[in-house]
């Protein structure tokens, strides 16, 4: 290969730019010529794509977001739109296509490496939700924003006999939550893992309350579970705390990457351009028992979800 393209699609996530920085590096030292497509998918089958210098990633390994700007691109699955897409790579001599973004934006890079673009897609998300990957480039970034939020918290609601619900993000998978929690020593954390029932929370509450004698309790949520502002009426209803929910939203996806996914981020970029040299697509990176590793897309898609439970035992330990 000669030109890669490299693009960020879906939710954008801290490290996102050092994920840009290092391919467009690694790929220009190995003699390479780098593209940036802008806006995902959509500046790909619009043509939205300029040529990336050294300068071009100067002082971003520090900035969150993505310089490349990210988008959604529901139409991405029709064939039709993903030829006009190959069509604007082909006019500019793009070979191969560096993906960073979540599992939706691997299954477009898995179409396109079967329409003949070698494509290799990067983990890209918060929510940690790419389970052939022990973590994700952003996780532990958006992990530090919700452990400072929860500290906080923490000191209002000590001074105030409060029951703090604090919703986080995650997609439906519960590790911001579940690390949080441990992180923060909150009193409950609720995820898709653990199931939420809600009178068992109510008599946890009461039991903190008036057996325990806690001043205060914290409960992690993570998103897409149950309306938090409800539920915080209903412990102000039912138990001894007055009950308020925090939903932290958007803030958990911006901030300066933290060092650990400015690292992956590199290491990751670093193996893309490595595999695209060989003339692999289909692939995504991931980190497994602290090594940088690649899979096949599809068997990654399918993966099931690495067991939560030593993580959900030593919180029950906790408490
Ligand atoms: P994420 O990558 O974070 O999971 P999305 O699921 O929104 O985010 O996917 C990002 C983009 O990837 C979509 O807007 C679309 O352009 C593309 N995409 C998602 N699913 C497919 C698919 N099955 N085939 C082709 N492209 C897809």
């Amino acid at each position: 290969v000669k030109r890669i393209g490299i693009l960020t699609s879906g939710g954008d996530s801290p490290g996102m730019n050092a994920a840009i920085r290092a391919v467009t590096r690694v790929g220009l030292n190995a003699g390479l010529e780098v593209f940036g497509i802008y806006n995902g998918y959509k500046g790909m089958v619009e043509g939205y794509i300029e040529p990336l210098t050294r300068e071009d990633v100067s002082e971003i390994v520090n900035r969150g977001g993505t310089i490349l700007g990210s988008a959604r691109l529901p139409e991405f699955k029709d064939l039709e739109v993903r030829q006009k897409a190959i069509r604007q790579l082909e006019k500019r001599g793009i070979e191969a296509v560096v993906v960073i973004g979540g599992d939706g934006s691997y299954r477009g890079a898995l179409s396109l490496t079967e329409m003949g673009i070698n494509c290799i897609g990067l983990p890209g998300t918060i929510d940690n939700d790419i389970n052939c990957t022990d973590f994700t480039i952003g996780f532990q970034t958006a992990l530090e924003t919700v452990v400072d939020a929860v500290d906080k918290l923490r000191d209002t609601s000590n001074s105030h006999h409060r029951c703090s619900i604090v919703e986080v993000m995650g997609n439906r998978c519960g590790d911001l939550a579940l690390w949080a929690g441990i992180a923060c020593g909150a009193e409950i954390v609720v995820t898709s893992e653990t199931g939420f029932d809600e009178n068992e929370i109510l008599d946890r509450l009461r039991d903190l309350d008036l057996i325990r004698k806690k001043k205060h309790a914290i409960i992690v949520i993570s998103e897409k579970i149950t309306d938090v502002h409800q539920l915080a009426k209903k412990i102000s209803l039912n138990t001894g705390f007055s009950g308020r929910a925090t939903v932290l939203g958007h803030i958990q996806r911006g901030g300066s990457p933290c060092p650990f996914d400015r690292m992956l981020a590199s290491q990751m970029g670093e193996k893309a351009v490595d595999l695209l040299m060989q003339g692999i697509g289909g692939q995504c990176v991931a980190i497994h028992d602290n090594k940088i590793v690649s899979y096949p897309i599809e068997k990654a898609l399918c993966m099931p979800a690495e067991s939560r439970k030593p993580l959900t035992n030593l919180f029950e330990r906790l408490g």
